[in-house]
């Protein structure tokens, strides 16, 4: 299952998070016992931290989110979820993973946002949505696809809240 949406600006893509956020919280009884990876997609500045954000926010953390580009992830304890939003744009290796201890982060309870999941290939879960941003002028269109059956609750809830 796929859906493509427009978003004239930075406020209806970061809405557009929020959704998905909500979707997220909505079925947690449903998606906690494996967990849930998203791979987010898209060239720089396309809108992948921003997401991110607005997605980090709405499960209820208060403050800055930070660009994990340098320290590769960044980990935020938003019960009953724990988010681990990873960069690896500058991952050499895939193989690095391993050496950071990769499987900690993968147990239940936990959320996996990706920006260049690519690079990790082979190390990262797979994903049960991959979201892809592309640019279309000042504006983005995104392109939400379901790769599980996990996924298409999620995003079968969110074409309920779009199509109205
Ligand atoms: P990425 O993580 O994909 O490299 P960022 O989220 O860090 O991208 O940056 C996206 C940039 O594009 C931000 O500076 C944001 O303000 C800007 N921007 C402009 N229009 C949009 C839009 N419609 N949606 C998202 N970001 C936008
Ligand atoms: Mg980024």
């Amino acid at each position: 299952m796929q859906k493509t949406i427009y978003l004239a600006d930075e406020t209806a893509l970061l809405g557009l998070a929020q959704q998905l956020a909500q979707s997220v919280s909505q079925h947690q009884a449903l998606l906690r016992d494996q967990g849930l990876t998203m791979y987010l997609l898209g060239e720089l500045g396309a809108g992948k931290t921003t997401f991110s954000r607005g997605f980090i926010q709405q499960l209820g953390h208060q403050g800055h989110v930070k660009s994990p580009t340098y320290t590769l992830v960044e980990t935020y304890e938003l019960p009953p979820w724990t988010v681990h939003h990873f960069d690896l744009y500058r991952l050499a290796d895939a193989e690095e993973l391993e050496f950071m201890g990769i499987r900690d982060y993968l147990g239940t309870d936990r959320i996996v946002l990706a920006e260049w999941p690519q690079r990790g290939e082979g190390y990262l879960p797979s994903p049960d949505l991959t979201i892809k941003i592309d640019y279309a002028d000042q504006a983005r269109s995104i392109t939400l696809n379901a790769r599980t059956e996990r996924g298409r609750v999620l995003l079968d809830t969110m074409e309920c809240e779009t199509s109205s």
